[in-house]
């Protein structure tokens, strides 16, 4: 058994373990675990500092998740994009492909709840029709390997499901969707680098919350993979009391820039059953926007999306930077707040009507 399967061994997920440890009502633990699963391994545990804090919000159950009322359990509507139970394919050209049910910690926020933990749910014979599914169908050129969170699987079992991407012709990038590296990065190790070498061109994309998971421990970890020359990503969720201030969302960017990890997407938390305590207004997130762009390095800025309720995937939302826009000026407002006008170029064609539906860009070349 490798050290990282030790340590996942003694996580926390019995009740009356986490009742003790947090100090809860061991009754009201139990009730939350027979609806979401519960797990937080030693390490992450080790990073909760005080009652309520940034990484106790993302990890210890709370009452607050059984309230009824909001919040839906698949609102992606992903199971109506999902041709075999493995498979998400929403976009033209790239899908999900889920190949672990399980996780290292489980969040509380998650927008699997539903599905997480539970094997029947994301079963390793289902691995087998995903990859035929991604075999048959040529316009897949980008296939993220996801779950649950698939550094769960042995160094092995990760391999042959990779090892059976790259075998598609048509296949042009692997990427990796893990928090591992945030909630058990004694997971990374040489030979997972060793091995996720062999695959290129593969990206990881991870998935940090808060400045304080950027530890020496996790810090080694993306260094390895960064090392292998796999190019980092990072998705943050929005959550109110981890993240919901511009000067933390800063910080986080920047410390996951220092750790070579590029910040990809912030997510406004999805509208899921059992979240809508961690949930907070779209204007923190374009407040946050504000905060970044300009203020510090471009590279730290990632795209902040809504996963549209619904199936609509993933909208860009921005803060207004054009105040107006005329056939003769754009007046534009900067990061500071102040305005400047662009000229239009003069000799204009007659101004073609706006399509009344979003363009469409065909798969053919
Ligand atoms: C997020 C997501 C992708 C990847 O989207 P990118 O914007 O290309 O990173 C693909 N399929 C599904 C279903 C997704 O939710
Ligand atoms: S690691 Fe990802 S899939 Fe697993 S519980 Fe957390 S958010 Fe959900």
């Amino acid at each position: 058994m490798d050290d990282w399967q030790r340590s996942l061994r003694g996580a926390l997920r019995k009740p009356e373990e986490i009742a003790r440890k947090f100090g809860l009502d061991v009754e009201e633990v139990r009730r939350i675990a027979k609806t979401f699963k519960i797990q937080i391994t030693p390490y992450y545990a080790g990073l909760i500092k005080e009652r309520g804090d940034a990484m106790w919000r993302q990890m210890v159950p709370d009452p607050a998740e059984l309230r009824t009322g909001s919040g839906v359990a698949d609102p992606l509507e992903e199971d109506h994009d999902s041709p075999v139970p493995s498979i998400v394919h929403r976009y033209p050209d790239r899908c999900l492909f889920l190949v672990s049910h399980s996780c290292a910690s489980y969040c509380r926020f998650c927008t699997r709840k539903r599905k997480v933990g539970d094997p029947s749910k994301i079963h390793p014979r289902y691995i087998e029709d995903g990859l035929a599914y991604i075999r048959a169908h040529g316009e897949i050129r980008d296939v993220i390997v996801s779950g649950g969170d698939p550094l769960m699987l042995s160094d092995r079992r990760l391999e042959a499901v990779i090892k059976g991407v790259r075998a598609v012709p048509h296949v042009e990038i692997i990427r990796v969707g893990t928090r591992v590296p945030c909630v058990l990065p004694q997971r990374v190790t040489e030979k997972l680098a060793a091995m996720l070498k062999k695959y290129h061109p593969l990206y990881v994309n991870v998935h940090f919350n808060h400045p304080d998971e950027l530890t020496p421990e996790a810090t080694r970890a993306l260094g390895l993979l960064a090392d292998a020359g796999i190019p980092l990503g990072n998705q943050t969720v929005l959550l109110k009391g981890v993240n919901d201030d511009p000067l933390v969302m800063r910080r986080l960017m920047q410390r996951l820039l220092a750790a070579r990890v590029r910040p990809y997407y912030i997510y406004q938390a999805d509208y899921v059953s059992g979240t809508e305590h961690l949930r907070t207004t779209v204007e923190k997130g374009l407040e946050i926007m504000e905060a970044l762009r300009g203020w510090t390095s471009g590279l730290a800025v990632p795209y902040y999306c809504i996963d549209a309720p619904g199936g609509g995937g993933k909208i860009p939302v921005l803060p207004k930077y054009i105040q107006s826009i005329t056939d003769e000026r754009v007046v534009l407002r900067n990061y500071a707040g102040e305005l400047f006008v662009y000229p239009q170029v003069k000799a204009k064609p007659k101004r073609k009507p706006r399509p009344a539906a979003a363009p469409c860009y065909s798969l053919e070349a």
